[in-house]
């Protein structure tokens, strides 16, 4: 038995083929999967019976099963506790944005590509609990199908806060729950091509965003996927020797080598990057760091997300004070790289960046 969320419209097509189905069945079935969002074969009512048989008996539809959630006190929050097929555990987060002064409300959901993680980023949940194994890209594209038939169902207007503006959907998926997308490149992109699909589940490319580490031959590879995705560059300091103390990668694609790539995927996309760097205390926030990485970042396309850091159990980094925050910010500016400082949610509930784990928070 295997998830059907693993298999691209080409391969349903082919495997009908090769059964002796009409392949036109596998259009029709792409959209009971990703467009009306049924989870069981049986309300398939188009579809003929020997096929429903035969689909029954290969396959089952999402790998995903949530064991706990728990809400965020502001109600914007929902975090899931999900089991895999083979018992392992991985968290994926909801989060419902109001709106800005640039954008309207929208519902951003924060979703796991590994069970743990082998990068060791020394502020991380995820590194602290070390790497278990890739997700296939049906597991991938389970969280979102389970929040997407969660969200049809307005489950979400229910238990979580409405923003004032009322709006449908999930609008964003960004690959920053647990684990190295990139270290699990193949099965990534096959989910998020499934995923972008117009005829399908149709979430724009543009609307996904990959963090990396900075694995810099995956950047280059992505370069050259054609497809519009947001790439986030972990940075998290403007030097080796800060860096490497923080983030272990760094001994391997040291920064000069991942400002290349970084470059060379600019050249190559014309899309601009966004820079993540997780403000610790004491480690990367003074205005010397800000001034190094002014001058390494000038002149990218790039936008800098500034993220004072979310507590973890077994690290013990303190945030920033938010006076150091604004002057870091200042001198960014003073470089004309404009920064953000992230609006961080669910911390109270392990919920924020760097906090997935198998946690028992819940
Ligand atoms: N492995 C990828 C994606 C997952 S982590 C990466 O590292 O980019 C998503 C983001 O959360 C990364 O920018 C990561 O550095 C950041 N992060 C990790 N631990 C954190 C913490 N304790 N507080 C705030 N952000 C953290
Ligand atoms: Fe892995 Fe990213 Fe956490 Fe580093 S920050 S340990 S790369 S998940």
């Amino acid at each position: 038995m295997e998830d059907i969320y693993n298999l691209t419209k080409e391969q349903i097509s082919e495997l009908l083929e090769k059964n002796s189905f009409p392949k036109y069945r596998a259009s029709q079935l792409w959209r009971y999967l990703y467009k009306n969002d049924v989870n069981n074969f049986e309300e398939m009512s188009n579809i003929s019976t020997p096929l429903i048989h035969f689909l029954k008996m290969n396959f089952f539809i999402g790998s995903v099963k949530e064991i706990r959630n728990i809400i965020s006190k502001d109600k914007s929050t929902y975090k899931s506790l999900f089991s895999l097929k083979d018992g392992q555990n991985v968290e994926s987060v909801l989060m419902n944005y109001p709106s800005d002064d640039h954008r309207k409300p929208r519902k951003t959901i924060c979703i796991s590509s590994q069970v743990g993680c082998a990068l060791g980023c020394t502020f991380c949940a995820t590194g602290q609990q070390g790497f278990t194994r890739h997700l296939s890209s049906g597991e991938i594209v389970s969280q979102v199908l389970y929040y997407k038939q969660l969200d049809n169902n307005g489950f979400f207007d229910q238990v979580l806060d409405k923003p004032e503006k009322s709006y449908k959907g999930i609008k964003n998926i960004v690959f920053m729950g647990m684990g190295e997308p990139l270290a699990n490149y193949e099965n990534t992109i096959k989910a998020i091509r499934i995923l972008n699909d117009d005829k399908g589940a149709n979430f724009g490319a543009r609307n996904i965003t990959v963090s990396t580490v900075g694995l810099v031959p995956q950047i280059l590879k992505l370069a050259d996927e054609k497809i519009q995705i947001n790439l986030a560059v972990s940075i998290h300091a403007p030097d080796n020797q800060t860096r490497s103390q923080t983030v272990p990668i760094n001994k391997r694609y040291p920064i000069e080598m991942l400002i290349d790539a970084c470059r060379e995927y600019i050249r190559k996309t014309n899309r601009k990057i966004f820079f993540e760097y997780v403000l610790l205390k004491g480690q990367n926030d003074t205005l010397d760091h800000a001034n190094k990485l002014g001058i390494l970042l000038k002149n990218l396309l790039c936008h800098v997300n500034l993220i004072p850091v979310n507590p973890t159990s077994k690290s013990d980094f303190f945030r920033s004070e938010t006076e150091d925050i604004k002057s870091f910010q200042n001198k960014l500016s003073s470089y004309a790289i404009p920064s953000t400082v992230r609006m961080e949610k669910g911390i109270e509930v392990s919920a924020g960046c760097g906090q997935l784990a198998n946690s028992n928070d819940y």
